[in-house]
């Protein structure tokens, strides 16, 4: 293994097509350079780890070589092999994120001076340009106003929203996206293969998750696999070196939040707590769990999540023991709490606090969905005629009977509407009135939201 290589430079593309995901872009640039029609100026944007300088440094060669075909450098005359190995005198790299000074932008004024020495095209690739000041972007922008013809500017950034918009409007724009799972797991395969690394999917799922959409990162995190497990990757092992909890840590918590557990789900929190998971992680992760339970519930499609099928089947099966409103409500306090725990000084105890709250409210949505159908029947009963008449005759009704048990003249309805005011003067009897169960059930709504009034009328 003395002689591994990082994979993200070893395996980082030296030709257009072996660029992943960004067809859109690497093609485009390959018809313009077959047919002689080239911007001066580039922009090009996209998240971390997505390509940018790596595309750029593919344009610089195929534009230089001596022996390009069909849109693609060879990698192996003089000009390609040194801007590959970053030595080239007519093609310069910037990282505006340590150099953003007018000096340097001073330097690059100077240079557009002179002809390339030995190359066609003189290249500036500069990366971060968001971070340059007002005054380099001044510079630049008076070399972009009238370039010299074997001038060319690239511009990478990942927040193309902080550039002048002088600057953007004289470039040619190109937005990389990030990539897919499967995308990267299929580059991580094809790596793994390459180095006669075995390793298996749920292994190669969750390096790709861990790169969240960069390749780069994900390459970094299989190297480092690499150097802890050795030539077998597998995904226990893999798990342990980077203390992370797994998938079944997030069934295990939502077993415990199903059955309403508080206890065990804090014994547990205690005991992960005590193996070093990060506590961000643990709170992300619990969020990830509900919103793929969500989405399995509400979809059934397996293939919207990124995990492998073993993982995605257990999410199918595990859906079965939620209600969809369960899983809203409970990303719902998650999303809630979700500020106010970044915040917190105490992440612990908030997070005990979270899960224990999470717990009781499957239970109260059990309840709640209980009061809903009560109230439903209710309304049921009472459709056939209206609400105020239905009460009205309910008090009619007692007093009518009171009467004839003590002997009073009959009610009117004139009376009655009066009796309705002075409802204390109904004598009570065994039975719950329409209204008194309306009251019930409402206060009973209001106690469990604890907020707003709860307009029953309105209910759906
Ligand atoms: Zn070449």
């Amino acid at each position: 293994m003395s002689d591994y290589k990082v994979s993200a430079l070893k395996y980082r593309p030296q030709r257009f097509d072996e660029v992943i995901s960004q067809e859109f872009v690497t093609q485009t640039l390959k018809n313009a350079i077959k047919l002689k029609k080239m911007g001066h100026s580039y922009l090009v944007s996209g998240p971390r780890g997505t390509g940018k300088t790596t595309i750029a440094r593919i344009f610089a060669k195929a534009l230089n070589c001596p022996n390009r075909k069909d849109g693609e450098p060879c990698n192996e005359c003089e000009n390609c092999v040194e801007i590959t190995k970053g030595i080239h005198p007519d093609v310069f790299e910037l990282d505006a994120a340590s150099n953003r000074g007018i000096d340097d932008v001073r330097a690059i004024q100077d240079a557009a001076k002179y002809y390339p020495v030995k190359a066609k095209y003189k290249f500036f690739i500069v990366d971060e340009v968001h971070m340059l000041t007002q005054q380099a972007f001044n510079a630049m922008l008076k070399i972009l106003e009238e370039p010299p013809p074997y001038l060319i500017f690239i511009l990478a950034t990942t927040n193309p929203e902080k550039i002048p918009q002088t600057i953007v409007s004289r470039c040619q724009r190109f937005n990389l996206h990030r990539f897919k799972i499967d995308e990267i797991t299929d580059r991580l395969r094809n790596i793994a293969e390459n180095e006669k690394i075995k390793i298996d999917d749920e292994s190669l799922f969750l390096i790709a998750k861990l790169g969240d959409g960069a390749l780069r990162d994900a390459l970094g995190v299989f190297d480092l696999a690499v150097s802890f497990c050795g030539s077998k990757i597998t995904v226990g092992e893999l798990k342990e070196f980077l203390n992370l909890p797994g998938k079944e840590v997030y069934f295990k918590i939502s077993e415990y939040i199903k059955n309403s557990d508080a206890s065990s789900i804090l014994k547990y929190f205690d005991e992960l707590i005590d193996l070093g998971f990060d506590l961000q992680t643990f709170f992300n992760g619990i969020s990830e769990h509900f919103r793929d339970l969500l989405i399995i519930k509400t979809t059934k499609n397996l293939s919207l999540l990124d995990e492998s099928d073993v993982i995605r089947k257990k999410y199918l099966k595990e859906s079965e023991n939620f209600s969809e409103e369960q899983i809203l409500r409970i990303l719902k306090i998650l999303f809630d709490d979700e500020y106010r725990f970044r915040s917190s000084g105490n992440q612990k105890i908030l997070l005990e606090t979270i899960l224990v709250e999470l717990c009781r409210i499957n239970k109260e949505v059990i309840d709640l969905e209980k009061l809903i159908t009560g109230l439903e029947e209710f309304k049921k009963k009472t459709s056939d005629i209206s609400f105020a008449e239905n009460i009205k005759n309910t008090a009619k009704y007692k007093e009518t009977s009171y009467r004839s048990e003590y002997k009073s003249p009959p009610i009117n309805d004139d009376e009655i509407n009066i009796r309705l005011n002075v409802s204390t003067d109904i004598p009570k009897s065994g039975h719950t009135s329409p209204e008194d169960m309306f009251r019930n059930m409402e206060n009973k709504l209001k106690n469990m939201f604890d907020t707003e009034e709860v307009d029953i009328n309105n209910n759906q």
